[in-house]
């Protein structure tokens, strides 16, 4: 069941792929949406307690709450977690 806030960052996610597939920007695609409790805890570990850059600020990150979700512009550069499209 989704909430209210879900509902709006999925239109608007909707919304921008739109505009930007009608600017000529195409190659756009989602890298990650929900994260698990373990997912945030291990990816907040990269870089202090686990090798690697740091890649979030908070063990509270909207991706537990479906309220994220990262977007990337192809072709891939340097993703954080290239891993995780595989
Ligand atoms: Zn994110």
């Amino acid at each position: 069941m989704k909430n209210n806030r879900q509902v709006r960052v999925r239109k608007n996610l909707h919304v921008y792929y739109f505009r930007s597939a009608k600017a000529g920007i195409k190659n756009i695609f989602i890298t990650e949406t929900y994260r698990s409790q373990e997912r945030q805890n291990y990816l907040y570990a990269q870089g202090r307690t686990r090798p690697g850059q740091i890649v979030t600020s908070t063990l509270n990150s909207n991706h537990k709450s479906r309220l994220a979700c990262d977007i990337a512009v192809g072709p891939p550069q340097s993703l954080y977690d290239v891993v995780a499209l595989n």
